[in-house]
Order: C-alpha cells, then structure tokens, then sequence
C-alpha cells in the first residue's frame, strides 16, 4: 500500500488528456478497471511512476451500431456488456465470455478493453515476490532462465483473457491511438506470441473501440476450463464459429502466448482440430498438466463443431 501512495496518480477527462498525461516524463500506464494493474503491482510484477485513469472518459464508454458494425468502447464494463440488449441480439457469445471473468464484483468495475490487453500469466510469474526471487526469478522478471521449461530463450507466459478468443472468433477489429494518430487493425495483429512482452502496441498506445461486423449467421461456442467455476482464470478458452457460408474460425487461448486462431471450411473438419491441437505451445506452466490441457484442446473443439451442427465425415 505505501508503494502506491508513492506513485503518481492522474484522472483524465478526455482520449486526448489521456494521451498527453502518458508522455510525460517517467513510465507510465494506463488503469482502466484496476483489477489486472493494480493487482499485478501489488505482486510487484508491475511498476509505473505515474497510474493513468482513463475511467471518466464517457466517450469510451458506448456501445452502439454503425452500419453493420457494432462498436464497443474499450471502458465499457463486463457488467454492463452482459446486460446490454443489443450484445445479446447479436453476439450473446461475447456475453457468456464476460460472464466467465472473474466474480459479479470485479466485473463491475473490470472493462472490455482492460480485458482484451490483461497481462499473461504463469504459475511461475504470478507469486509474491519473495517466491519468485527463492527460484531466482524468471525471463519474464528479470530472471535467464524460464522455470516451466529450463529454456533460455522464450517465455511461454500463457494469454488469458476469456473475451479476447470469442471477439477473434466474430472477427473483431480494434482502433487504437496515440500521438502519431489514429488507426485500426485485426484484433490478432495486437497479440506478439511473446510470453514477456505479449503486446505490439506500445504502453502509450491508446484503445479507443472494438469493431464486430454484423453479421446475423454467424453462431460462435464459447468454453472455459478452470479448476472452479468461479473466480479462476482459465487454464483453456475456446471459440469456434462458423458463418453462412460455412468459414470456420477456432480461437484457442488460455495456453500459448497469444490466442491461436485457425481458419478453414466445412471440407477440412479434421485438419482444423488436428491444428487447434498442435498450433498452441503449450508449457507445463498451469494447475493442470500439459498433456491433459493439449488433450481438452481437442475435446473442445470437436465438441464445439458438434454443436455448431458440423460432423467430421
Ligand atoms: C481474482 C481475479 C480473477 C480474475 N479472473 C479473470 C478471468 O477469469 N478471466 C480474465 O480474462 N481475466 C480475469 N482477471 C483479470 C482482470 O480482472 C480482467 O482481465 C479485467 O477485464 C481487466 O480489466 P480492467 O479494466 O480492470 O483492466 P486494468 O487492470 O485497468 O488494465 C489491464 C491492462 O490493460 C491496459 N489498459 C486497460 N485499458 C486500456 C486502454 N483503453 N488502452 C490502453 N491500455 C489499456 C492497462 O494499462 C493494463 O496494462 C481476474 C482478476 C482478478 C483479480
């Protein structure tokens, strides 16, 4: 607690106070909902000289439909969305994912953006720090070697947001901004597979919006394995959709670095899962092993092309 006291607190009003406030000197952050940062800092995994909160900025805050995009700002709150009635009509999905972060609590102040840029986890990483400095530290805090698999080069942090694999399966965009402008890219080009820096946007990048296009055919299933129903982060998400014209998207997160996304058609049933089962680097770095994690990767997603009413032949 004395630790945050220390640091410097700012409340901006607008995107572009925002944006000015995260390049004054000394490194700064953006705080959104809190309930990633601010427990993070506390575990002593992150450190800024100044906390950004960019909850009063109203614009961030609205959903609503552009044509046949639906546009969520970044500061909406998963509890918000789960009652917003025009997310149900079209993408109940995305709902089910939110439902799945955390507790009723935290979702009232976690947001939508917060969630999508939540920071890796690893069963090595994510302890106090007197813990992580008994085992010598690791690649990701300051350490040489990765303690899940005695490697020297990469860090198999794992990608946990719930919502970030259904958003990928609606082929969802995002528009983010900074002080050269603004822009828009795929929601996969945001995710670097790098377990120590998993983003490749900058800490001075701004997340304006997410984009879904409308498109009322599309049927997406969501799935979460976790140790219990409640409060856990997950150990696998997937989300696998299919549109009218039978493109299929399976999204697997909660186990590499970044969300894996695969894309085919109804004529490459099998090859899709066999992919979905191999593409993920997967670590023993989780409650549950690496073996019964790749094997839940199958049963998912064999699972969920069954109830998208797709049969391997
Ligand atoms: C007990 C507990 C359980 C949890 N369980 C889950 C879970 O099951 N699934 C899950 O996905 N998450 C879980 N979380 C993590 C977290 O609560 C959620 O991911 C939440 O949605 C994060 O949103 P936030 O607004 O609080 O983000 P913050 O903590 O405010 O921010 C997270 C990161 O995003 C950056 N950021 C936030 N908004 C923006 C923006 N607009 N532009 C640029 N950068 C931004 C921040 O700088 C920070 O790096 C859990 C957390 C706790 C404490």
């Amino acid at each position: 607690m004395m630790e945050m006291i220390k640091n410097k607190y700012v409340k901006a009003a607008s995107i572009q106070e925002a944006i000015d406030f995260i390049h004054q000197k000394g490194v700064s952050l953006f705080v959104a909902g809190g309930t990633d940062v601010y427990v993070n800092k506390q575990q002593g995994t992150v450190s800024a000289d100044t906390y950004i909160d960019i909850s009063g900025i109203e614009e961030l805050k609205e959903i609503k439909q552009e044509g046949n995009i639906l546009s969520i700002g970044t500061m909406v709150s998963l509890e918000n969305l789960i009652k917003n009635e025009l997310i149900q009509a079209c993408f109940s999905a995305l709902q089910e994912a939110a439902s799945a972060v955390a507790t009723p609590v935290i979702r009232k102040t976690a947001t939508l953006g917060g969630n999508i840029l939540c920071e890796n986890r690893c069963s090595f990483y994510n302890q106090s720090d007197w813990w992580r400095e008994a085992v010598g530290y690791c690649l990701k805090c300051s350490g040489d070697i990765c303690i899940a698999t005695g490697g020297k080069k990469n860090c198999f942090s794992k990608f946990v947001s719930d919502t970030a694999p259904v958003l990928l399966a609606c082929k969802a965009s995002v528009v983010v901004i900074d002080n050269q402008g603004e822009r828009e890219m795929p929601l996969e080009q945001l995710y670097s597979g790098d377990g120590i820096n998993h983003l490749t946007i900058s800490e001075s990048t701004l997340l304006k919006t997410i984009k879904i296009p409308i498109d009322k055919s599309l049927k997406v299933v969501f799935k979460k394995l976790r140790p219990r129903k409640t409060l856990d982060f997950t150990s696998l998400t997937t989300a696998v959709s299919v549109n009218q014209a039978g493109n299929i998207r399976i999204v697997v997160g909660g186990v590499d670095p970044k969300p894996i996304l695969i894309e085919g058609d109804r004529s490459s049933l099998s090859e899709l899962v066999t992919m979905a089962v191999k593409k993920p680097r997967v670590v023993e770095n989780d409650y549950y092993s690496r073996k019964y994690r790749k094997e839940m990767i199958g049963v998912y997603v064999e699972d969920s092309l069954k109830e998208l009413g797709l049969e391997k032949s």
